[in-house]
Order: C-alpha cells, then sequence, then structure tokens
C-alpha cells in the first residue's frame, strides 16, 4: 500500500512541529525517517497512523484519503521504542490481542487465531516461546513480540518509532539485520524512524532527513551520502571539516592556499563553505600536488590513524582520517610539513558572518552543493 503525504503542517502551542511536509512512499518500501531529536519525526508517524491530526495537508493510503478517519480505520501496525507489551498475557496472548478485540464480525475463529499466533511466533524466531509473559524475556524478545503483534492484524502500513531505541548496540545491529530480512520476506511498506544514521543507512532503501521540522533531503544512501544538498545533511551524516573558501571567475580555492582545487566551479563567485569528511583527505610528501599544512597530532586507534593538521596559508584546523597503510609513510608525524589531498568535498553558499550557522540557512537560499573531486 503507498502512502502520500501532502503538504502537512502542525503546530504545537505555536511552535512548528512540522512545516510543508509532503513525501511519497512507495508500496512495499522500507524507508527510514532520520534526524535529530525534536525534528519531528515522531509527529509525523503519529499523524500517518491517525494518532495526530495535521493542521493541514492530506495523507492518503493507496490513493483513498485517510486524513479525517479515526486510527481504528486505518489499519496500522505500530511498534514504539518502550515495549508496550500486556504485562499479564503470555506472549501468544500479546500477538493474537489485535484478532481477539475485532468485532465478531470480522473476527477469526480461536483456533484459526491461534495459528494465526504461532506463525507469526515462528517469524520472528521466537518460536516455541508462547507460554512465556514478557518479563521472561530479553529486550530485543520483546521488541520482536511487538513486531508480531503488529503484523497479526495485516496491516496496511508497519509504523516503527525507534524500535531497537532502548536496546544495547550489538543486540540493535543484530535486529537490524534481521528486520530487514523480515521485510524482504514480508514486503510490508514500512516507515522506519530512528536518529541514528547507521540504522537508517543500513536499514532503508531509501532515507528522508528531516530538521527543525522540514525534509531536508529525500534519496537513496548513496544519493544522500554521496550528493548532500544542504550543510545539515553533510554534517548529520558523518564528521566533516568546514574551510572557508571562494570561488574566482570558475576556480575554487582557498584563501591563501596556491593551486585551484576545482577550475570549472558551479558556484557563483565569492565565498563558500567547503565540507569534507576526515575519511576524504590523505597526505602525501611535500613537492607533491596539495595544500600545504603541517601536523600538529597524530593518534592511531585500532586500524585507523587520525591526525590534525593547519594549513599553512590561514592557520584552519583540519581533522585527519587515515587507513593505516599510511602510518608508514616516514614523514608522517608531528611537526611534519605535508601536502594535502582532498579526494571528495561539498560546497556549499558560504553562512559566514550569518548568526544562525550553516545548518540553518534558510531553505530558499540553498542549492544543490558541489561535489569536487580532487
Ligand atoms: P522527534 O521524534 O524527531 O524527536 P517530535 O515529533 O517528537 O520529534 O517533536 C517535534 C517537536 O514538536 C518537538 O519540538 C517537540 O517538543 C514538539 N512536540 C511534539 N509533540 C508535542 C505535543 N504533544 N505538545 C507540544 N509539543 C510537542
Ligand atoms: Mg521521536
Amino acid at each position: 500500500m503507498d502512502i502520500q503525504i501532502r503538504n502537512i503542517h502542525k503546530q504545537f502551542a505555536g511552535f512548528p512541529a512540522l512545516d510543508d511536509v509532503s513525501l511519497a512512499v512507495g508500496s512495499g518500501e522500507l524507508i527510514a525517517l532520520l534526524g535529530p531529536s525534536g525534528s519531528g519525526k515522531t509527529t509525523l508517524l503519529r499523524i500517518i497512523a491517525g494518532l495526530e491530526f495535521p493542521d493541514r495537508g492530506q495523507i492518503l493510503f493507496g490513493g483513498e484519503d485517510m486524513s479525517r478517519r479515526a486510527v481504528r480505520e486505518r489499519n496500522i501496525g505500530f511498534v514504539f521504542q518502550h515495549y508496550a507489551l500486556f504485562k499479564h498475557m503470555t506472549v501468544l496472548d500479546n500477538i493474537a490481542f489485535g484478532l481477539t478485540v475485532r468485532r465478531r464480525a470480522l473476527r477469526p475463529a480461536p483456533a484459526a487465531i491461534r495459528a494465526k499466533a504461532l506463525e507469526l511466533l515462528e517469524l520472528v524466531q521466537l518460536g516455541g516461546l508462547e507460554q512465556r509473559y514478557p518479563h521472561q524475556l530479553s529486550g530485543g524478545q520483546k521488541q520482536r513480540v511487538a513486531l508480531a503483534r503488529a503484523l497479526a492484524i495485516d496491516p496496511r502500513v508497519l509504523l516503527l518509532d525507534e524500535p531497537f531505541g532502548a536496546l544495547d548496540a550489538k543486540v540493535r545491529k543484530d535486529l537490524r539485520r534481521w528486520l530487514r530480512e523480515l521485510h524482504q520476506q514480508t514486503g510490508y511498506t514500512t516507515v522506519f524512524v530512528t536518529h541514528d544514521q547507521e540504522e537508517a543507512l543500513e536499514l532503508a532503501d531509501r532515507v528522508v532527513i528531516m530538521n527543525r521540522g522540514r525534509i531536508e533531503q529525500v534519496g537513496t544512501v548513496d544519493d544522500v551520502y554521496e550528493t548532500p544538498r544542504t550543510p545539515f545533511v553533510f554534517d548529520f551524516l558523518g564528521d566533516s571539516n568546514v574551510l572557508d573558501a571562494e570561488v574566482r571567475g570558475r576556480e575554487l580555492r582557498l584563501p591563501g592556499a596556491g593551486e585551484a582545487l576545482v577550475t570549472d566551479s558551479i558556484h557563483p563567485a565569492g565565498p563558500v563553505d567547503l565540507y569534507v569528511r576526515p575519511g576524504d583527505l590523505r597526505l602525501a610528501e611535500p613537492g607533491r600536488a596539495g595544500i600545504d599544512v603541517r601536523v600538529t597530532e597524530v593518534q592511531r586507534t585500532g586500524p585507523i590513524v587520525r591526525a590534525s593538521a593547519d594549513l599553512v596559508a590561514n592557520g584552519s584546523v583540519v581533522s585527519i582520517e587515515l587507513p593505516h597503510l599510511h602510518h608508514d609513510a616516514p614523514a608522517f608525524r608531528v611537526g611534519a610539513q605535508l601536502r594535502l589531498r582532498m579526494m571528495q568535498f561539498s560546497v556549499y553558499p558560504a553562512a559566514r558572518g550569518s548568526q544562525t550557522g550553516p545548518t540553518q540557512t534558510p531553505a530558499r537560499e540553498r542549492e544543490p552543493g558541489q561535489r569536487g573531486r580532487g
């Protein structure tokens, strides 16, 4: 069942929790809403579910307008971060709950309900645990029961709000993979909310990056990671260095640094912000191509070497992450004068001088970032 979200606005006490949000979720797709705390993810999910109503805008399931329909009529499977299992019911009764409370005309016979619940228990790989009570399960097992319960009603749409958020890192990773496989088997249209980039990128077909009640970018993992449209998206998806740069004619350069980084910039002349990930920087011997830097710090952490360096031209500090192979380079030590190379970076209109900083640039001034290669 596909979902159309059209121009949703929602305010709480004058504060815009959602500001003109539109999104299309394909039938059978697993899409992740990703964003920092307070960005509006839960509000959007609750509006899709019918637990909350928008001030303006529309929600359609399979082309049918659901905007004014009550939560019961939407036939939604919902899983929250905090397991809302019924403590006094067995696992089997928890899973069967949504079917047992149906109106008599729609309720399957008891034997059919039991069979369905047992089948779902197998699906979530908890076969044999049907007589346990919630307190006899681990956190991960409880969330799998919650998911089985959500699936019991054959929902049109499955909504998961940080379902693994309260679990420890190892269990989360396992459940993430498991959910991905389960989705491939079952094919429910699924909206998954998380504030964890890694979780979103590993799990979802597409990710929706939210910030302050707005959608910053929607795309596949490759889209958002390789072509972050805004500084916010760049920053949110990983570590970043932000450097003052400028475009003159069509040449992009760092102030004071000799060679141009790009000679065919798509940006208008003037100041720009250059965003580059520590892992996209390399160090080379003096005399090779690159920007002059002085190494100020070298720290080895497992397979990766982290370093800091100052740009000789203007003192800007950059963080660098190198695969440890490079550590063998004889000149790579504190105090060394080396050349810095940027394997890839993004360029955005400068936020300098504005009070709000790059993540809050008004939407209208944003442009698609230029992705450079060095
Ligand atoms: P997220 O799930 O991304 O952390 P939420 O959707 O929960 O964000 O919240 C978005 C914004 O709306 C936040 O600033 C939050 O404080 C506010 N908000 C959410 N629900 C309510 C509510 N019922 N009453 C008032 N403010 C709310
Ligand atoms: Mg939330």
